[in-house]
């Protein structure tokens, strides 16, 4: 089955769901995103979006912030865009009828939200709806999706990869060589179990973060880096995979799956104490609790390899029990649930994968180097964080860079002259079979999150990544074998990208040879600008 369509968007979080309603004003859009539309990183977010509102606030405290955290590697015209549209974003997110936690305080503007603070943050600048800020921005925004008559949206439909000019190439339908360009994707329409064909003048990768090419993950299951892994295929560059966030606290439970722990938590004055109800951190950094989550997930990760522990431990429980209610109602009631009340005891925390600060490089306006192909949002790598997400800076930029991307997308879209395209291959499944071997899908799948887990995690060494490598090198061959032989499947598309993901991280980090922001490795402890202040760059089979 084939579908034609102006604007093509891949994945429903923030950042698919901003750019699809501004360009629908512009042409027709298909969304496609693999389970329901809620599903996503966004829907997750907890702490909020940091933007510059506070009086006593800059934009340099904050562009400073950022480039603070990002160690010497963040693209500084991309951090001050980032910051400087900041609150303009944040304003049309009110007019959609986004509800922002306000104070009674009498200043003018938006110095009436309330302002959280957060780890690396010089300043109170994070914009909050309680402590589930990203469910209120995507419940708002889905709504708006839905209701729009430009946008045709198709739940529970996986993108299985892009379809550009060389996949013709491939396919053998053409010889001619020319410049690349990306005419749409195919998609495994989960329900019907068919395949569709989406023909498309410009198309979107907004297909989220990475987090579950580990074990242990603060992020949901649709987190598969499916964008990466399609613009690696597709040839697009791919920048900076080394850097990899973990976030120091996710709750530590044996019935608790990705259940994050806000940083905000600490922004309000939480301890972190080992087993021993030590207090730690002091020996680590000289801003304590609040230091950047790097420096405090490495801490609690050799706090807990010395100690042999199972968890460290997360305690507001000095703070005015109404007040930790309030302020963290979500987070009470999930902790209760698990038989954890905060307000009176401390929370069992331990780190895990959060956030992928690499990803599919893209220019000011979220342009690949693949023609009519742009990437927004965690598939994307910018130049926004550099070495080091600074906290809450992730949704803001999805925001700010969903209307750099709609901007130049449209401009594209109404200049490009589209006549000559010629129609996309329809997908071809011959020769395959139904698969009677789901044991490789699912052993190969446990195995590549252990051994990211294990040797490609907070404090990585040379033998580890070299052991990486090796091994993900074989189960590559294993997958692209039954990749080949078998049908598709929504299991063996996300297995195909963890491990893509997985070879990207390594390659990366294997190549770095220094430790800079969320890479650290034993044989190379320090930073050096000499060699190494600049991006990590993969191009299919190449690295430099
Ligand atoms: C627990 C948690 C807390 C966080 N807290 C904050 C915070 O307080 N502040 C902040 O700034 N950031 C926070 N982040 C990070 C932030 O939420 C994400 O970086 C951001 O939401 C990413 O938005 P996105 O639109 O790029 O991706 P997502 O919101 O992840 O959306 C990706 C979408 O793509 C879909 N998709 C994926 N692959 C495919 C495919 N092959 N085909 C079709 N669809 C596909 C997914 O189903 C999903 O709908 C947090 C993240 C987590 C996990």
């Amino acid at each position: 089955m084939k579908i034609d369509t102006d604007f093509l968007i891949i994945g429903s979080g923030v950042a698919g769901l901003m750019f699809s309603l501004k360009v629908a004003a512009h042409g027709h859009v298909v969304l496609v995103t693999k389970k329901e539309m809620m599903e996503s990183n966004t829907a997750h977010a907890q702490g909020g979006i940091a933007s510059v509102f506070h009086r006593l606030d800059s934009f340099d405290l904050h562009i400073n912030d950022t480039l603070e955290a990002g160690d010497g590697l963040c693209n500084r015209e991309v951090v001050e865009r980032v910051v400087t549209r900041g609150p303009d974003c944040i304003r049309e997110l009110i007019d959609l009828g986004v509800h922002f936690n306000l104070t009674q305080g009498k200043d003018a503007d938006g110095a009436q939200l309330d302002l959280g603070r957060e780890g690396g943050h010089s300043q109170k600048r994070i914009v909050h709806a309680q402590d589930m800020t990203g469910l209120e921005l995507e419940t708002v925004l889905v709504n708006h999706v839905r209701n729009h008559p430009n946008i045709t949206v198709l739940e529970h439909h996986i993108a299985i990869d892009l379809i550009t000019w060389s996949t013709r190439i491939r396919r053998g339908l053409v010889t001619t060589l020319r410049d690349d360009f990306c005419c749409g994707a195919y998609v495994l329409d989960r329900l019907a179990d068919t395949v569709k064909t989406i023909n498309a003048k410009i198309t979107l990768l907004a297909a989220g973060g990475a987090g579950k090419v580990y074990l242990y993950t603060s992020n949901p299951d649709v987190a598969t880096g499916d964008g990466i892994a399609m613009g690696y295929r597709a040839g697009t560059t791919i920048a900076n995979m080394e850097f990899v966030q973990f976030h120091p606290t996710c709750l530590y439970h044996p019935e608790a799956k990705n259940f994050l722990i806000s940083e905000a938590v600490r922004g309000e004055g939480a301890l972190l104490l080992d087993a021993a109800g030590r207090r730690f951190m002091e020996s680590y950094d000289d801003l304590k609790e609040l230091a950047c989550r790097d420096v405090v997930a490495r801490a609690i990760d050799t706090e807990l390899k010395k100690s042999g522990a199972d968890s460290v431990f997360l305690d507001i429980s000095h703070k005015p029990s109404d007040f930790v209610r309030q302020r963290f109602p979500n987070l009470y009631e999930k902790c209760l649930g698990f038989g954890i009340d905060m307000t009176t005891e401390p929370i069992p925390v331990v780190p895990a994968a959060h956030y992928m600060c690499g990803g599919v490089a893209t220019d000011l306006s979220g342009r690949t180097d693949l023609q009519r192909l742009f990437a927004i949002g965690e598939t994307a790598c910018t130049g926004l964080h550099g070495a080091n997400r600074l906290a809450s800076n992730s949704l803001i930029e999805a925001l700010v860079y969903a209307n750099a991307a709609v901007e130049q997308a449209v401009s594209d879209f109404q200049s490009m002259s589209f006549s000559s395209t010629p129609e996309p291959p329809l997908w071809d499944e011959v020769g395959t079979v139904d698969s009677d071997e789901h044991i490789m899908v699912a052993h190969n799948w446990d195995e590549i999150r252990r051994l990211m887990w294990n040797y490609v995690g907070i404090v990585r060494s040379e033998k580890r990544l070299a052991r990486a490598h090796r091994r993900i090198e074989t189960i590559q061959a294993e997958i692209q074998e039954y990749y080949w032989d078998f049908r598709v499947s929504a299991d063996l598309i996300e297995l195909r990208n963890i491990a893509v993901v997985a070879e990207l991280i390594v390659k990366c980090a294997q190549h770095r040879k220094e430790s800079r922001g969320l890479h650290y490795t034993i044989q190379f402890p320090h930073r050096d600008d000499h060699r190494w202040l600049k991006d990590t760059i993969v191009r299919r089979q190449m690295v430099g």
